[in-house]
């Protein structure tokens, strides 16, 4: 019979496992029977949303068998079972989206094997340990099976044959041993009941295997006074899990590495959660959470593709995969299972109903998670400022969100970096070791930190020995605005012209020097037009001749952010109103003042043409056009 081939990247990944070298080639039984645990869930949830399918929810099972003669393996399950197209679909191609993403993490690392264990590679690592592997399926409700077999990358059979009971049985022909790899102890009763309590001891339905038990006879009736008690070998079937999920047992007593494992395997990432919170209330609506902050941002969070959600459990079966309304989007990183007996089990088509239920476990939830975050950010810094870097993103734009709903519940949350030594600090910190006579917090938004550190408009607050948030992130002015303050403290910009308290002496000096620029002023507006809304004498420069502001409630960094999104947004089109600062005591203000004095006014408006595009340059604004600009100067240069 001709073989179908895999596709390609199944081909890799099945090469990988067949030839793998790694250690743990263990866990292929814990994938393989998360496999059929899955599909037992499957099957009990179709019981309940479609009348037609009848299950007794006590015959659930999964039955792993050895047959040290035939060198096979066989893992069982009743579970839902496949049709001829899902296994071709399911088994000849990668289907889960962890798989890809261990493919893609494949690719970047050289040691490939290193990863295999800590990640969920589903059915394929069979073949670690099986040289042939035969799936035999029938789908629930229907009268033929399917047989599946592969012997490796080359490709795989699919046929029709008989099978009395749906479900799916996977049989593994298991290796031969080497010198350096006992495989046949994937055959032995002992080793694979040890296995099967380490790795899959949470699964919720029974894990069956027929096992050896050393007991006492029954004493004979007639026994006499000199009887003495026989041994005997029995052999039984026996349930080797204790069936007990996760989330159900008491924080205190599952080590974090079963955490760990769990996590991994449930939400497919290779790496141990960043953060694992559990969870639990009793009051209007009963419920317990076990939830994970994943350590790094997945691939696709940014994306439209992500999707949120929490698994719900209700009694112990799964009714919803992902479950959107259980989280907040604020916290839409995080992953996790929520199990509750107070919902129907055929939640989806009755959704509605459930919405106070939700409503109250998300808010719950909710407090709860951002407790928990900020417990970390005091107990280990260094693991939140991985946490921020991963999600602050998420955090920022969840404060902007909705006209800033969520501001109080993650103003506590957020990291800025600031001009104390470069470094993240907190707004409570920040407002914490604020100077005496401080009255604002400050902020200055640049593209870097370093070129924030470099603004003329942030000299004089500098200077003062006051601290400044560097905002280098697009959303961070709007976070600002959102915020307005923090712990009655206001949220200034140090461009602001009221940045600074003043004495009535310095504003009496700033007018008299007004009044003296003006003609200056007038013809430097007059030069630029309507590029600019007016020239002004400048009350946030120190040293520094020139630079740019924004009138009104659109600034510079917001006019560039919307530039971006042009054509995507009717805001596109949106401009600051530009105001161009210039320090009356700087060298350059004074070279125009007497080229102006002096009626040489072509020469003036060279310079005023300088300046305001030294202002764009600093601002990082575009020049509009950078040829001519590049004359003018050369121009002067003669
Ligand atoms: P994953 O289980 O993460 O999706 P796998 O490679 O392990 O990835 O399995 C691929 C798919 O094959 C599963 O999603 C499932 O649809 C199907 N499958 C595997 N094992 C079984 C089984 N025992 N019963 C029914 N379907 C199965």
């Amino acid at each position: 019979m001709a073989k179908k081939q895999f596709k390609a990247e199944s081909k890799r990944l099945m090469d990988l496992m067949i030839n793998s070298i790694y250690t743990h080639k263990e866990i292929f039984l814990r994938e393989i029977i998360s496999n059929a645990s899955d599909a037992i869930d499957k099957l009990a949830y179709l019981s309940l949303t479609d009348d037609t399918v009848k299950v007794k929810r006590s015959d659930l099972r999964i039955t792993v068998v050895p047959d040290k003669e035939a060198r096979t393996l066989t893992v069982s399950d009743n579970g839902v079972g496949m049709t001829a197209e899902e296994l071709e679909q399911n088994l000849g191609t990668i289907a889960r989206s962890g798989s890809l993403q261990f493919k893609r993490d494949m690719e970047q690392k050289d040691d490939a094997a290193d990863i295999i264990g800590q990640f969920g590679v589903g059915f394929y690592s069979a073949f670690m340990v099986a040289d042939e592997v035969t799936v035999v399926t029938r789908r629930h409700g229907e009268e033929a099976a399917h047989c599946w077999k592969s012997s490796g990358a080359d490709g795989y059979t699919v046929t029709e044959c008989g099978k009395e009971e749906p479900g799916t049985d996977v049989i593994m022909h298991i290796k031969a041993d080497t010198e350096d790899e006992h495989y046949s102890e994937y055959l032995e009763t002992n080793r694979l009941q040890s296995l099967i309590k380490k790795y899959s001891d949470y699964i919720r339905h029974p894990i069956r295997m027929e096992v050896e038990d050393y007991r006492e006879k029954e004493k004979p009736a007639d026994a006499g006074e000199d009887y003495k008690p026989e041994w005997e070998t029995v052999v039984e079937e026996k349930t080797i899990n204790s069936m007990v999920p996760l989330w159900q047992r008491p924080r205190s007593k599952v080590k974090q590495e079963e955490y760990d494992g769990f996590y991994r395997e449930k939400f497919g990432d290779w790496q141990p959660p960043l953060a694992t919170i559990t969870t639990s209330s009793e009051g209007t609506v009963t419920f317990k959470a076990l939830l994970f902050v994943p350590s790094s941002t997945p691939y696709d969070f940014y994306t439209r593709e992500y999707e949120k959600g929490l698994q719900l459990y209700s009694s112990g079966v799964l009714i919803m995969d992902k479950c959107a309304d259980l989280l907040p989007d604020c916290f839409r990183f995080v992953k996790g299972v929520v199990d509750s007996p107070d919902f129907s089990l055929n939640i989806s088509r009755e959704m509605l109903q459930h919405d106070r239920q939700l409503k109250i476990i998300a808010s719950a939830l909710e407090k709860k998670i951002k407790n928990e975050l900020v417990k970390l950010m005091k107990d280990d810094r260094e693991k939140y400022e991985k946490f921020w870097s991963a999600f602050g993103r998420q955090l920022k734009y969840s404060v902007v969100d909705n006209y800033g709903a969520k501001k109080e519940l993650l103003q506590d949350l957020l990291l800025f970096t600031t001009s104390k030594e470069g470094k993240l600090a907190s707004l409570a910190e920040y407002v914490e070791r604020m100077a005496e006579g401080q009255e604002f917090v400050y902020y200055v938004c640049a593209d870097t930190k370093e070129q924030a550190a470099r603004l003329p408009q942030v000299e004089r607050v500098a200077d003062k020995g006051w601290e400044i948030l560097y905002l280098t992130e697009e959303v961070d002015e709007f976070v600002m605005q959102a915020l307005g303050e923090v712990s009655g403290k206001k949220l200034k910009s140090v461009s602001d012209p009221d940045a600074l308290p003043e004495t009535d002496e310095e504003k009496a000096e700033q007018e008299k020097q007004a009044e003296e620029s003006k003609p200056v002023l007038d013809f430097v507006k007059e030069t630029l037009g309507d590029r600019i809304k007016e020239a002004r004498v400048s009350k946030i420069l120190k040293t520094a001749p020139v630079c740019m502001t924004a009138d009104g409630p659109m600034s510079l960094e917001m006019e560039k952010y919307f530039a971006k999104m042009e054509g995507a947004s009717p805001m596109g089109a949106m401009k600051a109103e530009r105001v161009l600062e210039l320090n009356p005591s700087s060298a350059a203000f004074g070279a125009l003042k007497s080229a102006l004095d002096g009626g040489d006014r072509e020469k003036a408006a060279k310079y005023a043409q300088v300046l305001y595009h030294q202002a764009l340059l600093i601002a990082g604004l575009p020049i509009e056009d950078p040829a001519a600009y590049t004359e003018l100067v050369c121009s002067l240069m003669g």
